[in-house]
This record gives structure tokens, C-alpha cells and sequence, in this order.
């Protein structure tokens, strides 16, 4: 690869600026060519004569019809007026602050020289007076002597705009781009595509495309250069994903499961209710991967209800059927200890022998925790992620479930990665991917998914309201005997002053609502504190539960039918699905109240999704589409999924190819070794090797 030497080899590039590029993440001359532009200007003079559009860029190219300079008592001014080739003329004007004293320099030096009578110039600029029609004055915001060739660059054209950091300007960085499109490292920019593929795809050779993406001679080699970066893009994700799960399956676990039913049937017969048939269905390709001898990898996505506890729960039996322990891991105490609940209620029965840990377990009784896991005694383990700390050991763990993984952060996640690797490993989500995105891209996981909800279940009537109609509605259902929610969101993302609030809200509540009993919930409160408030509320001893949303997952009160979301402009679109979720698990019919105030648009917009469906792969796919999909799969800050050319949406059929052809790929040549090959497989191994490290390519 090109050097940093190389990269200030550039003209005017010095150390100065070279810093300014490092801190864009620019340290070669590759790195810059593939810093592409945020968007573009279109600079293209326009088309029709006094077609000022009061909003957008004026660009004018004209003659120098004279100059004009005037002092006035804090600023200089010098105008300028241009007339084009239709006779067009506009008045261009700039201010200079005024400075007295010896200082002699005139500010308008510079400018004097590239304005001289008869010249020939481009401005840019934006109108003075936006409401005169006719109107012909510019604010100048970049001008460039059309005598000089590199005029081109900026004006006349689609012009590049980048993101850039204070101390570089967009004129400097486009000669930077321009001169690096120039040097001989463009020539030996290798073209990494296999040239089958690019004359499959009918794409751009990259060179080209490169070119086109900085300075586009007009749209339709725009849409081409990106088509062919997307492209790239894509597939070198797609493939590195394929090369991970070919290794994955050449994995093989060296133990196996067999359906001995002693467990499993009582279970069945203990449930009280009967398994969906899409539950059925899960069950059998969890089990069928069970069977197999290589590690599961599977997630298991399911709207808010559907009910993916028990099969979980069924995974887990098998392996305590098989003599192993199984593990289900949390992202929060409040969630594990549901859990726990419901586990202790199925499988007292069964014999099964269970525990509980996270952060808040008592010493001693942590202590025997840990001995019974070691020695093998607990069979099925519930707890939050305290169960990958390192003095956890166990006796034969062989399966790990993690509900509501997109909930755990990106460490915790990559240390789950790293700890379950070897594992049988069922992932829980009820924020679905789209499917042909997690089918495309997860391509080293299996997915499946809980297409219906259990029998019986009403639709949760969902509307934006006031707080007055909210707590009318509370009234109504607690009156007739039910139970409610009224959650206020997290503050400034932090637990203590969320606390407060709720505290002071819960204060405010008791007089709003005398006749009942009121509990308070948030995540400041002890283990203890919190198990007695959850107990008392599921055993109706409280009426109504204020909180902060802690209890967005989990939470299971079948008596419960009304949920308030108090600002609930501040929630994403996933939050308020689950919280909605928390209402509608019993026989009644339910409420979910939004109350939101100076609503954003695409807070409103959050909310008018959230009253319109209940369907939670819908809202996922919004949601993916609001907040990018990198923010979702939790790959942000690794930036797996931040695509500069590409758009996961809107390049769908871009990324069709790309998995095609990723599968023919690597059908045919499955460690890239074909000579063909070989700069894709360099440029692979260059991407992944420092922020992924679970793929090993070597
Ligand atoms: P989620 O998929 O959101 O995690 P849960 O596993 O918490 O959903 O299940 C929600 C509720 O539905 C629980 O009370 C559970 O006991 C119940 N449930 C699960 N499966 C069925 C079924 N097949 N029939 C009736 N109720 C069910
Ligand atoms: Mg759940």
C-alpha cells in the first residue's frame, strides 16, 4: 500500500495539513481517494436566464463590467459587476472589517487582480434580496478566475462537497483530490473487482470509478461510479461474512444431543397452554441444530409476546436432558430475574435444578453458586452478563441463550462473541431485522422466526393523547379492576437523575390518582427493592407502576392493560414497541398511550408509526431506515455496516448481485486463491484483520 510519504508528496500538502487528514482517518493516498464526497452542488451555470430560485445557488459566470470600492466607517465594501454571454448581469458584493491604524494592507488586493475589467469569472454565491424576483444581487461565497484550468474543479460542474475538520476548506481539499487523481498512485490504485464480475455487472473499472465519484461529468457517471463502489462495498462484506461462516461450519463441536424426552415431554405436559405451530416449528430447527455436529448459530427473532421464553426454554432442556448445563443470559437484572421466576415455576416439577446470578447475588451465595456450576450441579443458570465474568467456571456448559441481545452493549457483545464461541448459541430478538438484510448480511448465522403470536391475543389500541385523556384511561381499566404502567423516559441516558424524576413524578401521581395504590420501579433500586415492587405489582397488591423503562423487557402482568409513555417523543421506535409489548399478554383488551410534546419530525414521525402498526418487522424496518443499520446490529462502532457509497436501501438491488455473486465466488474458489483473486482477498484481509477480529483469513 501507498505510504504516508507518499501522501505528502502531494502539493502544499504539508505536516500541518497531513495532521488535518489524519484526523478525517486519511493517512495514505488511498485512504484519500476513497474519502468520498458527503454530497454534491450542482454548479452547473444555470440554465435559464433570471431563473433565480431564492433558495438555491446562484452560479454565474460572466465578463468584468467594471469594479467599485467603498469606504464606509467600519468596513470596506467592493462590488463588482458581472454581465454573461445571454446579458445577464448581477451585482456581486463583499464586506472586509476595516482596520486602522499604520496597517496599510488592502484587503481587496487579491481580489483586484481577478477582477480586472473584461475578465472572466465564476461566483458563487446565494441572493440578497430572496423576495425580489428580479433580483440580482449575490452574496459571494466562492468565486474563481475562469482563466485558470482548475476553475473546472470547483465551478461549472456537479461539484463535491466532503465532510471535512476546521482548518480545511472544500476548495483546498478538492486540488488535494484532484492532484491525487493525477499522480501515478491512481494508476497503481489496483483494481480489485474480478474482471469476470465487472464485465458480468457492466461496471466501472476502478479508476474510473473513482474519478467519477469526485468529479462526476454529470449525473449519469455519477450513478455509475457509485453503483460500482457500492458494489464493492457489498461484496467484500458479503464475503468476508461467507468466509466466516465456511469456517464456522468446518467447526466441529465434538459433542451431541439426543432427544431423550424425559424432560421435554413432562414440560409439554405441564405448560397449560399448547405451543403455536410457529413455535413448533422453531423448536424443531433449534433441535436440528442441536443435533448437528457443528455449534449452533442461530437467531431466534420474534415479536414482543411471540413467545420465545419457552422455546428457549426448550433448548435448554434438551441440553440438561443430555447431562450439560445450558446458560441465559439478560441485559438486565430485572429481565433475569423474570426469567428465573418463570423457569422456577416450569421446571420445579421437572427437578431441574436452577440459580440465579448478576451483580447484585450476596457473596455467600455467589460462593455456592459458583461451586454448584463448577461441579455441575445447577443444570440451567439465568443471569446477566456477571455470567461471563472470569471466576465463573463450569462443570460442561454447552449452550448459551441471550435474550434481547441487541440490548447488551458493543463490549459485552464482543465478549459474548469471544466466550460463546465454541458454544451451541441461541441469540434472542424481538427488534427483527429485516429478513432478506439478516439472510444477506448475517450470513454466519441461521435465522428463525416466530411468524404469529399465541391465540387469543387483541391488538393493543395504540393513539397519541394528552396526559389528562392518559391518566382518564388509567382510571377506567384500574377501576374495572386492571393494572397499569406510566413510564417517563431515561434522562440524559443516565439512571440516577431518571430516578429522581420518577421519584418527584411518583410524589405528583399519588394526588392524581388517590383511590389507588401507586409503586414506584427504577434502576436505582436494590435487587431487593426491585424483586418486591415486581412481585407485589404481579400479585396485584399495587395498582398502578411508575417507572423508569426498565421495564421494557420482560415485564410479563397479563392484568396489566394500560400503558402510558410519558415524552414519549424522547423514545426510539424500538423502545416504544417493546414497552407497548409490556400491555395485551392477557385476555383484555389493551391500551397504549404516547404522550408527546415539541415533537420533531421524526420523533412525530416515531410516534404516528408506532399508533398506525402493531407489526414489529415493519417498525423494524423503519426504524432501520431512521437510524441506519450499523446503529442496529450494534456494529456502529466497529464500522462493519457504515457503507460510504453504498446505501443498504436504496442500492437493494446492488446488493442482490453482490450476494450472488459473493456465493459464486466462493463456490468456485472458496479460499481465493485463484489468481483472479488475489487483490480482492489482499484488500479483504486489509479491512477485517484489524476490526473483525473473529474472521481468520489467513
Ligand atoms: P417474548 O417473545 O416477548 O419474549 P414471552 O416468551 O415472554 O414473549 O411470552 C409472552 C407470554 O406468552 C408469556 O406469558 C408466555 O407464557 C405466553 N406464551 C408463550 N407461548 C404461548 C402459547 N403457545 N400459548 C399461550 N401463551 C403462550
Ligand atoms: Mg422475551
Amino acid at each position: 500500500m501507498t505510504s504516508t510519504g507518499t501522501l505528502q508528496r502531494l502539493k502544499g500538502l504539508g505536516p500541518a495539513t497531513a495532521k488535518l487528514f489524519e484526523k478525517l482517518g486519511i493517512s495514505t493516498l488511498t485512504d484519500l481517494l476513497h474519502y468520498y464526497p458527503r454530497t454534491y452542488q450542482d454548479r452547473r451555470p444555470d440554465e435559464k436566464p433570471n431563473d433565480y430560485n431564492s433558495n438555491s445557488l446562484t452560479v454565474f459566470k460572466g465578463r468584468v463590467l467594471r469594479t467599485q470600492e467603498i469606504p464606509a466607517r467600519s468596513v470596506l465594501i467592493f462590488k463588482a459587476f458581472l454581465e454573461n454571454e445571454q446579458g445577464r448581469q448581477i451585482e456581486c458584493t463583499w464586506f472586509k472589517k476595516r482596520s486602522f491604524g499604520r496597517f496599510r494592507f488592502d484587503p481587496f488586493g487579491p481580489m483586484k487582480k481577478d477582477f480586472k475589467l473584461n475578465a472572466e469569472v465564476w461566483v458563487i454565491g446565494r441572493q440578497e434580496d430572496r423576495n425580489n424576483f428580479f433580483g440580482n444581487k449575490i452574496t459571494v461565497e466562492e468565486y474563481y478566475p475562469a482563466a485558470d484550468p482548475l476553475s473546472a474543479l470547483h465551478a461549472g460542474r456537479l461539484t463535491p462537497i466532503y465532510s471535512l475538520t476546521e482548518g480545511l476548506t472544500n476548495k483546498q481539499f478538492r486540488l488535494f483530490m484532484h492532484e491525487a487523481l493525477q499522480t501515478e498512485a491512481l494508476q497503481t490504485e489496483p483494481e480489485i473487482l474480478p474482471p469476470a464480475l465487472l464485465a458480468k455487472r457492466k461496471l466501472l473499472g476502478s479508476t474510473q470509478a473513482l474519478r467519477g465519484i469526485h468529479f462526476p461529468a454529470g449525473l449519469a457517471e455519477l450513478d455509475a461510479a457509485k453503483a460500482r463502489l457500492a458494489y464493492e462495498e457489498f461484496l467484500l462484506l458479503a464475503t468476508a461474512w461467507g468466509i466466516k461462516r465456511t469456517q464456522t461450519k468446518i467447526l466441529e463441536k465434538g459433542y451431541s444431543y439426543e432427544i431423550k424426552r424425559t424432560l421435554l415431554t413432562p414440560l409439554r405436559q405441564n405448560l397449560g397452554f399448547q405451543f403455536t405451530n410457529s413455535q413448533k416449528h422453531v423448536i424443531n430447527e433449534i433441535f436440528r441444530d442441536l443435533q448437528s455436529p457443528r455449534p449452533m448459530n442461530r437467531l431466534l427473532q420474534g415479536d414482543v409476546g411471540s413467545g420465545k421464553t419457552v422455546v428457549a426454554l426448550c433448548a435448554m432442556l434438551l441440553a440438561a436432558e443430555n447431562g450439560y448445563q445450558a446458560a441465559l443470559m439478560a441485559p438486565t437484572e430485572i429481565l433475569a430475574e423474570q426469567h428465573f421466576i418463570t423457569f422456577e415455576k416450569m421446571l420445579k416439577a421437572l427437578g431441574v435444578k436452577t440459580a440465579i446470578l448478576t451483580s447484585s447475588t450476596k457473596a455467600a451465595a455467589k460462593r455456592k453458586i459458583l461451586k454448584e456450576l463448577q461441579d455441575g450441579t445447577i443444570q440451567i443458570i439465568v443471569g446477566t452478563h456477571s455470567l461471563i465474568q472470569e471466576d465463573v467456571k463450569f462443570a460442561n456448559l454447552r449452550l448459551a441463550v441471550i435474550d434481547e441481545q441487541h440490548r447488551f452493549g458493543v463490549r459485552q457483545r464482543a465478549q459474548l462473541k469471544e466466550k460463546t464461541a465454541k458454544l451451541d448459541l441461541l441469540t434472542m430478538t424481538a427488534t427483527p431485522i429485516p429478513r432478506t438484510l439478516a439472510l444477506a448480511f448475517y450470513g454466519d448465522l441461521e435465522v428463525s422466526t416466530l411468524t404469529e403470536l399465541p391465540p387469543g391475543r387483541q391488538p393493543i389500541q395504540t393513539e397519541a393523547a394528552t396526559e389528562k385523556l392518559a391518566f382518564m384511561r388509567v382510571t377506567d381499566e384500574v377501576a374495572k379492576g386492571r393494572q397499569a404502567y406510566i413510564v417517563y423516559p431515561l434522562i440524559e441516558e443516565s439512571e440516577k437523575i431518571s430516578a429522581k424524576a420518577v421519584s418527584e413524578e411518583f410524589e405528583k401521581l399519588k394526588t392524581v390518582f388517590p383511590q389507588f395504590r401507586l409503586a414506584m420501579l427504577h434502576g436505582q433500586m436494590t435487587q431487593e427493592e426491585k424483586e418486591a415492587v415486581m412481585a407485589d405489582f404481579a400479585a396485584h397488591k399495587t395498582d398502578i407502576l411508575i417507572a423508569t423503562p426498565v421495564i421494557e423487557v420482560g415485564i410479563d402482568v397479563k392484568n396489566a392493560t394500560v400503558m402510558v409513555i410519558e415524552n414519549a417523543e424522547r423514545f426510539g421506535l424500538a423502545s416504544l414497541h417493546q414497552l407497548r409489548g409490556r400491555v395485551g399478554r392477557g385476555e383484555h383488551a389493551s391500551y397504549c398511550i404516547l404522550v408527546a410534546e415539541h415533537a420533531g419530525s421524526i420523533a412525530k414521525e416515531r410516534v404516528d408509526i408506532i399508533c398506525r402498526t402493531c407489526d414489529g418487522f415493519k417498525i423494524g424496518e423503519r426504524d432501520m431506515q431512521l437510524r441506519g443499520p450499523g446503529e442496529i446490529l450494534g456494529t456502529r462502532q466497529s464500522g462493519e455496516l457504515e457503507f460510504k457509497a453504498g446505501d443498504f436501501f436504496k442500492d437493494r438491488d446492488i446488493l442482490t448481485w453482490a450476494i450472488e455473486d459473493r456465493d459464486e465466488l466462493l463456490t468456485q474458489d472458496p479460499a481465493l486463491v485463484q489468481p483472479a483473486h488475489r487483490l480482492f482477498k489482499q484488500r479483504l484481509i486489509q479491512l477485517y484483520e484489524k476490526n473483525w477480529h473473529l474472521i481468520d483469513l489467513s
